[in-house]
């Protein structure tokens, strides 16, 4: 139907994105009072909007949005400021989240200038505290006394973004069911009709959150490592492995249609284990598994943990797991890089890997290496952020579509670089000003120049392969340095 439409609009030289046949009706009216070739006029149905927009050819259009028996411009600031209020007027908080979900991509295909969408998502951190030490994260040092929850203030001045926001993520470098207030919170969202989702350890799920997730939550992606006790216990030190299956049972029952996903890490001390946890995954009740390779930090000094130490190994084990995966019929995500047609030296990595000491047990655990990673990311300056060596073309779908807040306010370009930030709350009073703050706007010159910003070198969506609209063009230059910086700092 959508492109028999299109087709006639095509030929009439003005496309209105809309199936709805009164509407239509009423549009065309609309258009009968006079119009330009080359219109696009979209409407709050939200799939065929979308599905247009994705084919749609760059700088090709201009775009209106039909609202309230009007044609809104989407390319003249005045009109997008009013009809961002008169959504909000209205509380009409389902269409502010489609109108909003289009502006990013008209923004981003008629590349305009000003930004003044608001982010798709937030991934808003409600506390870094965390009751575990895992061996792989920032929290294995950290001194846990500096850790706080979100500030009244912050969540305060977030607020205005939710009646555009679709999805908030609750996890920042804590676990995020810890958090005082969630409960309140959770109203807010509620009140905004905001999608939830979160990365959870799953040790810790009070009965009186288990009604929200199941109404609110899209998905969880539950962090897992082994499911050998002992193994388990000693990659997330301070977690016991049988709570943390009840509370993936509790939460199977008693939210079934919330989305669980496995998300392990893949290191030296869990090389050997990856087709159980895919075992593990189609016993609970788990929608996909996602392997990715641990990133060395240099805090815990574990470079020699990394899985592309032993690329062999890591390719076999990969394929064992991608075989149960297909026989249990689970979707497995995992570097695909990582595959070799043929593994070699394999006894050579087996050996190598039996003479590393056991699972990390064996290091004391101090607050001494604490390097206030957790609390201490610095405003991006221009000689710490600009371009890399690698190419792109396009620009990063999360930092032009997401927002990352931490518990104090300080506002970053995505989850990923946990060093940086680039605004503050307080000091951007609109959406407009964060847009064209220094740091972001230094951010944006690196992509249009086609340079990955150096801030990406480490990136798992690009490692992954997870980006729609950014390719970065020397890929196996950029994978190769990835495990070079790794091997170099073994
Ligand atoms: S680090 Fe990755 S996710 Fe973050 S802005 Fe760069 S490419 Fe995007």
């Amino acid at each position: 139907m959508l492109q028999k439409i299109m087709k006639k609009m095509v030929e009439d030289n003005i496309l209105l994105i809309c199936e709805d046949q009164a509407l239509r009706r009423e549009i065309e009216l609309y258009i009968g009072k006079g119009s330009q070739s080359r219109e696009v006029i979209l409407t709050g149905e939200y799939g065929a909007g979308r599905e247009f927009l994705k084919k749609c050819p760059r700088r090709c259009y201009s775009f209106f949005f039909y609202y309230g028996h009007k044609a809104w411009s989407m390319e003249k600031e005045g009109e997008i400021l009013q009809l961002q209020k008169e959504l909000l007027e209205k509380k009409d908080y389902k269409t502010a989240k489609i109108y909003n979900e289009y502006l990013i991509m008209v923004s981003r295909l008629n590349q305009h200038k000003a930004w003044l969408f608001y982010p798709k998502e937030i991934q808003l951190e409600h506390t870094n505290r965390c009751n575990a030490r895992c061996i792989m994260c920032g929290h294995y040092h950290a001194d846990k006394g500096k850790c706080r929850d979100l500030s009244e203030d912050t969540f305060q001045r977030i607020e205005p973004f939710l009646p555009f926001c679709q999805y908030v993520g609750l996890h920042g470098y804590g676990e995020p069911f810890l958090a005082e207030h969630i409960l309140d919170y959770m109203e807010v969202y509620k009140k905004y009709q905001v999608r939830l989702y979160a990365n959870s350890n799953l040790s810790y799920v009070p009965d009186k959150l288990l009604p929200y997730i199941d109404q609110l939550f899209d998905e969880i992606n539950v962090s897992c490592e082994s499911v050998q006790k002992a193994d388990y216990e000693r990659i997330r030190k301070g977690l016991h492995f049988e709570r943390f299956v009840e509370n993936v049972k509790k939460v199977r029952e008693k939210c079934p249609h919330v989305r669980l996903n496995l998300f392990a890490v893949i290191m030296r001390q869990n090389l050997g284990q990856l087709a159980e946890l895919v075992e593990f995954a189609a016993e609970y009740g788990f929608a996909k598994v996602s392997m990715t390779e641990m990133i060395a930090m240099e805090e815990n000094g574990n470079y020699g943990d990394v899985p592309g130490l032993y690329p062999n190994l890591l390719s076999q084990e990969l394929k064992k797991a991608c075989k149960r995966a297909k026989q249990l019929k689970v979707e497995l995500h995992f570097p695909k890089e990582a595959i070799r047609e043929k593994e070699e030296n394999l006894e050579q990595e087996q050996k190598r890997l039996h003479a590393q000491h056991g699972l990390g047990e064996e290091e004391e655990l101090s607050v001494r290496h604490d390097t206030n990673l957790l609390f201490d990311r610095q405003r991006i300056a221009r000689e710490a952020e600009t371009e890399s060596i690698h190419r792109c073309k396009g620009i990063c779908d999360v930092f032009s579509s997401q927002l990352y807040c931490t518990l104090d306010g300080r506002l970053a370009v995505c989850c990923v670089d946990g060093y940086h930030y680039t605004e503050e709350l307080k000091k951007a009073s609109s959406i407009k000003e964060y847009w064209q703050a220094p740091s972001v706007q230094m951010i944006r010159d690196c992509f249009q120049k086609k340079k990955l910003p150096s801030i990406c070198n480490n990136c798992n969506f690009i490692i992954l392969d997870q980006l729609k609209y950014l390719d970065v063009l020397d890929r196996k230059t950029y994978l190769e340095t990835v495990n070079r910086k790794e091997k170099q700092s073994e």
